[in-house]
């Protein structure tokens, strides 16, 4: 009999860090494990090579009258560091209490062992099982997934699958599944102004040239509202009002404004008008300002006027809204704001397109939707009723994740993504963990979803 823990603690061990080339032993070793993993439930292993890490395309075919699933995850995980703030090794998996302890528990390789130990199980019980299925295991998911796109516009014909089913992303309780159904994307930039060839004495020269920070914070101000909107012409002009049913999913969540505000340590919400602060994190696009930088920094006084000022910005995009169709929009209102004196260089950094899948039976807008990746949304929602005793719920998120829109652009393929981890579970920081409650019924959950897929 599989046993999810056992295997779970063998990947664990293996120190997969994409980012550092002094962990390509653990790389290899992750990868091979999975692999050997895979085939030894039977199935047909590939590891296909990239510019850096490879994919392991894993693949186990049934009956082609029944839906092609695609499994994706990722087998690296982020650095350890800092490592003196780890209670255990991260490397040497530790279970205390409900939790098992160590890089990568959450994000992905416990997720992943989920799905692998439900398509163990249900292959235990059903060796002649209908169902296809692909597994697609990337080894650069913490490095900003560089190759993946590329991998998939080559291999293509290796992905023709009905949907994407994976679990990385997550839930607010340990009781409640929770059914990611959008993300933000993204467009980031920097904006450089230069003034005077080289920094200037403040009083042989100061009062006659517009000084490079003082024309940064001119332009930064002009880009806001007072009611928090962001103040460039066009850039709502694609958002899509969010339909009744995802602010409904929102408030079964029943999150608190009060409780959030004392979270943040802040006490105002600055949300623009219609939207309270959970409905804007997912439903409006946002400008930020990531950092300013220019002039003296250090202790004490410097009386200088800076010759350079610079700001770093990143927009989060909601669907509708793409890189492309908002980044001459921002390009040009940015340039329009040049203040008089000095010279505005923006420089694009990268970009992400956002992504959301409307789950059927939801929405009132008919939708052009492939059956299979419906029956796999029927097939979760029962499931997860019948493991967690309630209905899922249904939410985009704020964050951004590329390679769901890579997947969509690529294959065409929609994702069904099951969250598992928790808030507490501390991905990319020391005492990374996994809660066995949440493994133990995702295993459950998802061995229903695929058995019902089969059919059976
Ligand atoms: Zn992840």
């Amino acid at each position: 009999m599989f046993d999810p823990v056992e295997k779970l603690k063998e990947y664990i061990r293996h120190p997969s860090v994409s980012a550092d080339p002094a962990f390509k032993d653990g790389m290899v070793g992750a990868q091979k494990f999975v692999s050997g993993l895979l085939t030894e439930i039977g199935f047909k292993v590939e590891v296909v090579p990239t510019a850096l890490h490879p994919v392991i395309v894993a693949k186990r075919m049934g009956d082609p009258k029944f839906p092609h699933a695609i499994i994706y995850g990722h087998y690296d995980v982020q650095p350890p560091d800092p490592l003196d703030k780890w209670n255990t090794k991260p490397f040497e998996p530790t279970i205390i209490g409900e939790r098992i302890y160590g890089r990568g528990t959450a994000d992905n390789k416990g997720p992943l062992m989920v799905h692998i130990a439900a398509v163990a199980r249900l292959l235990e019980k059903n060796p002649r099982l209908p169902l296809n299925l692909t597994f697609v295991i990337e080894g650069e998911e913490e490095i900003g997934s560089k190759n993946f796109k590329t991998f998939l516009t080559q291999h293509k014909d290796k992905l023709d699958g009905d949907f994407i089913y994976m679990s990385d992303n997550g839930i607010l309780t340990p009781d409640q599944m929770i059914i990611t159904v959008g993300l933000r994307g993204m467009l980031a930039l920097e904006v450089e102004f230069t003034g005077p060839q080289s920094d200037l004495h403040s009083g042989m020269h100061g009062g006659v040239l517009m000084n490079p920070l003082q024309a940064l914070a001119e332009f930064a101000a002009s880009l806001h509202t007072p009611d928090g909107r962001v103040n460039i012409p066009g850039f709502y002009d694609q958002v899509v009002e969010p339909e009744a049913w995802e602010r409904g999913e929102l408030k079964r969540v029943g999150l608190e404004e009060k409780a959030y505000a004392e979270f943040l340590g802040i006490k105002d919400f600055h949300t623009p008008p219609g939207y309270n602060p959970f409905e804007a994190i997912r439903f409006l696009p946002t400008l930020e300002f990531n950092g300013f930088s220019g002039g003296y920094q250090g202790a004490g006084t410097k009386t200088v006027i800076p010759s350079k000022a610079s700001c770093k910005i990143t927009c989060r995009l909601v669907p509708n809204q793409t890189p492309e169709n908002v980044k001459d929009g921002v390009v040009n209102a940015l340039k329009a704001r040049c203040p008089k004196g000095v010279t505005m260089t923006v420089t694009m950094q990268h970009a992400a397109t956002p992504y959301v899948v409307i789950p059927p039976d939801r929405s009132n807008t008919p939708r052009d939707q492939s059956p299979a990746l419906a029956a796999c949304f029927r097939a979760v929602d029962q499931a997860a009723t019948e493991v967690f005793g309630k209905p899922p719920i249904y939410l985009r998120e704020g964050g951004s994740v590329g390679l769901l829109a890579d997947l969509k652009e690529v294959l065409g393929l929609d994702a069904v993504m099951m969250g598992l981890f928790l808030p507490e579970d501390n991905l990319h920081a020391p005492n990374e963990s996994f809660h066995l409650g949440v493994m133990k019924r995702g295993i459950e959950t998802s061995e229903k979803v695929l058995a019902k897929l089969a059919g059976m």
